[in-house]
C-alpha cells in the first residue's frame, strides 16, 4: 500500500494531525496500534486534567494552548454535528492552591478569581486562606474525543489500520521510504509522522535510529470509587491534582514524578497519606486502582515538531508532557500549514538523545 502522508500513532496527537491534514485536503494513512487507542495503562473512560496555569508555564506553550483552545472550539462543534458522538464536554472549574497562587502575578488574567479554599470545596483540609478559581476550566471526554476524531476522519476518507502496529521505520540514506508493519507487510508514503509518544522511542530503537531527547517521568495515579461527588471542581495543589469523575468517582494525580522516591510502594503509600491529609473523607474508601503513567516531555517545556535530523521526509510530534490534548490542534495546523508551503516552527525542533 501507498501513501502521501503516513501517521504512526492514533492518540489524540496522531489523530488531530490526521485531522488537520485531511482538513487542508491532504492526503493521509494513519497506522494505530489498537482500535480503541487508549492511553497506556489508563483505565477506561477516566479522564485525567492537568491544570495549565499559563504564569508557571513558558510563552510557547500558551501560544500552542490559546491556538489550540480556539481550533477546539470549533473542531468540538463540527465533530459533534458530525458524528453525533456526546463529547461530555464540562465546565468543571479549577481551584488553584500553593504556590502556584503565590507566584501568581499581579495584573491576573479576568479568568482567576481570588477565593477561599474552604468555601469553594468545604471538604478539603487546607490552611490556606488564599485561592484562584477559573470558573471555565473545562474538560471533554478522551476517549468520545478520540472516537469522534476516527469517525470524522473515515469520513473524510482517511483510512484507519487498525490493529496494525508499525515494527520499524525503514531507512535508505536520508530518506524514510515506508514502514513496515508487525505482519511483515510494508507501507510506502512519501513522509512518515511519527505521533506515537511514549511509544516512540521503541519504535526508533527498532529502527535503529537515535531516540529523542525526551525525559520520560512517570506519575502516580490513584482513582477511589467514593459514590458520590466528594469535589465539585478539579483541585491543583502543590503536589497533587484531584479529579472527580462525572461518575462519581475521583482521581488524585501525583505532581511530583514516580521516579524521585527510592521505591514505588514507597511513592505509593506516601500519596495515600498526602491525599488523605488533603481530603481526609478518601481514608474511609479503598483504593479503586492504581497505575504509573508516562509524560515523555520537559517539565513545562517544548513539544517538537519537526524533520528527524538529518532524515529529508520522516517527522516527529513529541514530547507533549501534561499537554496532549491542549496543544494537539495546534500542533497539527501548523504542521499542515508547513507541509502546504507555510513557515516553519525552529523554536519546536526536534534533538536527539545525543544532543545532535
Ligand atoms: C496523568 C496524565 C494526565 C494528563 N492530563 C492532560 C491534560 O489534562 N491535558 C492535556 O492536554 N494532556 C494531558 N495529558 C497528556 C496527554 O494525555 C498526552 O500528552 C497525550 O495523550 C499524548 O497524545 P499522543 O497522541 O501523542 O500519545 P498517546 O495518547 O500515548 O497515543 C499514542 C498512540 O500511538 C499508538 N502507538 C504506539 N506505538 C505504535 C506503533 N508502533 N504503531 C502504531 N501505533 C502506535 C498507541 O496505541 C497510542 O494510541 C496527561 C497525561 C497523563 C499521563
Amino acid at each position: 500500500m501507498r501513501s502521501d502522508l503516513l501517521i504512526v500513532g492514533a492518540g489524540p496527537v496522531g489523530l488531530s494531525t490526521a485531522f488537520a491534514l485531511a482538513e487542508s485536503g491532504l492526503s493521509c494513512l494513519v497506522v494505530p496500534a489498537s482500535p480503541t487507542d487508549q492511553r497506556p495503562g489508563l483505565p477506561k473512560e477516566v479522564e485525567v486534567t492537568a491544570p495549565a496555569v499559563d504564569w508557571l508555564q513558558p510563552g510557547l506553550v500558551n501560544r500552542l494552548q490559546a491556538r489550540s483552545r480556539r481550533l477546539w472550539m470549533e473542531w468540538m462543534v463540527r465533530l459533534a454535528q458530525e458524528t453525533g458522538v456526546d463529547l461530555g464536554y464540562s465546565r468543571l472549574g479549577l481551584l488553584l492552591m500553593g504556590q502556584a497562587v503565590a507566584a501568581a502575578p499581579d495584573e491576573l488574567d479576568p479568568v482567576w478569581e481570588q477565593v477561599m479554599p474552604a468555601h469553594c470545596e468545604p471538604r478539603l483540609s487546607c490552611a490556606e486562606l488564599h485561592g484562584l478559581f477559573n470558573r471555565s476550566f473545562s474538560q471533554v471526554r478522551h476517549d468520545r474525543l478520540t472516537h469522534s476524531l476516527r469517525l470524522a476522519l473515515r469520513t473524510r476518507g482517511v483510512p484507519l489500520l487498525d490493529d496494525h502496529h508499525a515494527a520499524a521505520i525503514d531507512i535508505t540514506g536520508n530518506v524514510a521510504p515506508g514502514v513496515y508493519l508487525e505482519d511483515e507487510s510494508y507501507l510506502q508514503a512519501d513522509a512518515i509522522i511519527l505521533a506515537a509518544e511514549g511509544d516512540n522511542s521503541q519504535l526508533l530503537y527498532d529502527s535503529s535510529l537515535e531516540a529523542l531527547d525526551l525525559p520520560s517521568p512517570r506519575a502516580h495515579h490513584l482513582l477511589f470509587n467514593p459514590g458520590s461527588q466528594l469535589l465539585k471542581h478539579v483541585v491543583g495543589t502543590d503536589d497533587l491534582v484531584l479529579v472527580p469523575q462525572p461518575d462519581g468517582r475521583l482521581l488524585v494525580i501525583d505532581t511530583d514524578s514516580a521516579d524521585h522516591y527510592g521505591s514505588e510502594d514507597e511513592a505509593l503509600d506516601m500519596l495515600l497519606t498526602r491525599a488523605a491529609n488533603r481530603l481526609p473523607a478518601l481514608s474511609r474508601f479503598d483504593l479503586q486502582y492504581h497505575w504509573l503513567a508516562p509524560l515523555p516531555g520537559h517539565e513545562g517545556g517544548r513539544p517538537m515538531l519537526g524533520l528527524y535530523p538529518h532524515l529529508r521526509n520522516l517527522w516527529v510530534n513529541a514530547g507533549h508532557f501534561r499537554n496532549g490534548l491542549d496543544i494537539a490542534p495546534a500542533m497539527a495546523e501548523l504542521l499542515a500549514e508547513h507541509l502546504q508551503g507555510g513557515p516553519g516552527f525552529p523554536s519546536l525542533a526536534v534533538s536527539l538523545s545525543s544532543r545532535d
